[in-house]
């Protein structure tokens, strides 16, 4: 019976791909044929489930083949969020005792990803602790799924747990996670003012992660909180190496330890290396204020309105408004232009950070993406439209 199930399925499948060819080799021809539908795996899954399920129920024998087809078809039901469906399919394999080694891995894998999909969080993080135990791909993958869950939970303790057992691969991309939940810890442990644990979490962060830039801008908080401004601008200027976009994380107090050092042209310095190509703006507002101290107001608010003009925002505007408000200077009447060139090229809805991963865009910083789930994907947005505007009407 199942032999015949498969037949079915495959002939369908080999139908799509059969009119997927036909379609992209008659492509150059002009249009002939109409073609209605092309079958898809969701289709035929639409068609057959529950048939198909009983005849692997009533099924003498699985081959290996026959289950990465359902494996397949099961990961199709959840991705189109019919999870339910998709327990129930992978569940009727689950049952069989035939199955083993790496294909009973890769069974409880899917099932583990619904459960978690579906909410079930306790049976999904039960089988995906006993997967760790597996190796290779598997393993890796499970742990992925795991950190992803525990993340959501705000699970962190666990998640450093299982690093400290020595349960997640040493991958470098699972360690950043795990640098990152000793990070989300120390936060927490800084702000009741533990600085002895903070310094041990930082550590642990670093040592899971050795160019986790996040541990250096925690530890440069402690300092500059313990009024250690040598020590913090050490933090955040090794943070800086690592990662040039935490400067978005620590930039006032960056700021205020270079002036309680009296070193204003060690922080124009930094801010001009790694504020320029990262363009966010109250970086480099600070860059004209400290200017505008060194050299005077009309150079350090001309240099930002170049600034502007090559990558122009609202926040910008505003913020080049309260510089020359601070410093009680007028535009000139090219300037005048070049600010109504900004701002005929502002969208007014400019979201402030963007994902570098995934392109989700949001107003507010977030360490994780909210939508992507990646760590420290976030970036300050700049405008890239380059429209030029008409402005003989000023
Ligand atoms: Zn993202």
């Amino acid at each position: 019976m199942i032999e015949s199930a498969i037949v079915f399925i495959l002939v369908l499948v080999g139908t799509g791909i059969g009119w997927t060819l036909g379609y992209r080799s008659g492509k150059a021809r002009p249009k002939s044929t109409p073609v209605d539908w092309i079958p898809s795996i969701d289709f035929i899954l639409a068609q057959n489930t529950d048939l198909t399920l009983k005849r692997i129920v009533n099924a003498q024998t699985l081959d290996d083949d026959s289950v990465e087809l359902f494996l397949r078809l099961g990961c199709s039901l959840r991705e189109k969020g019919e999870v339910e469906r998709a327990i129930h399919l992978h569940q009727t394999l689950f049952a069989r005792t035939d199955l083993k080694g790496v294909l009973l891995q890769e069974l409880e894998l899917e099932l583990a990803m619904d459960f978690s999909m579906a909410g079930l969080h306790d049976r999904a993080e039960r089988l995906l602790l006993e997967l760790l135990e597996s190796r290779g791909r598997i393993q890796e993958k499970a742990a992925m799924v795991l950190l992803e869950l525990l993340e959501g939970e705000g699970e962190w303790q666990q998640i450093l747990d299982l690093n400290q057992a020595k349960k997640l691969p040493t991958s470098p991309l699972l360690q950043r996670r795990v640098a990152h939940a000793a990070c989300e810890l120390a936060e927490r442990v800084a702000s009741s003012g533990n600085y002895v644990e903070t310094r041990q979490l930082c550590r642990a962060a670093l040592k899971s992660d050795s160019r986790c830039a996040r541990a250096f801008v925690v530890l440069g908080n402690m300092a500059f909180e313990q009024n250690e401004p040598h020590e913090a601008v050490r933090c955040y200027l090794k943070a800086l190496d690592h990662d040039p976009g935490s400067i978005i994380a620590m930039l006032e107090p960056m700021v205020k330890s270079f002036r309680q050092l009296g070193d204003p042209r060690g922080l124009l310095a930094h801010l001009q290396r790694h504020g320029e190509e990262l363009n966010y703006v109250p970086s480099l507002v600070a860059r004209a204020e400290t200017l505008a101290d060194l050299e005077g107001a009309d150079s350090a608010i001309a240099g930002f309105i170049e600034d502007l003009e090559r990558y122009p925002s609202y926040t910008g505007y505003v913020a080049m408004l309260g510089l020359l408000l601070r410093h009680k200077q007028r535009l000139t009447e090219s300037q005048a232009h070049g600010v109504y060139d900004i701002l005929h090229r502002i969208d007014t809805d400019d979201p402030s950070f963007v994902c570098s991963q995934c392109g989700f865009k949001a107003r507010e910083f977030h360490w994780r993406c909210p939508s992507c789930k990646n760590w420290a994907s976030f970036k300050a947005i700049t405008s890239s439209s380059h429209s030029s505007v008409v402005i003989e009407d000023l």
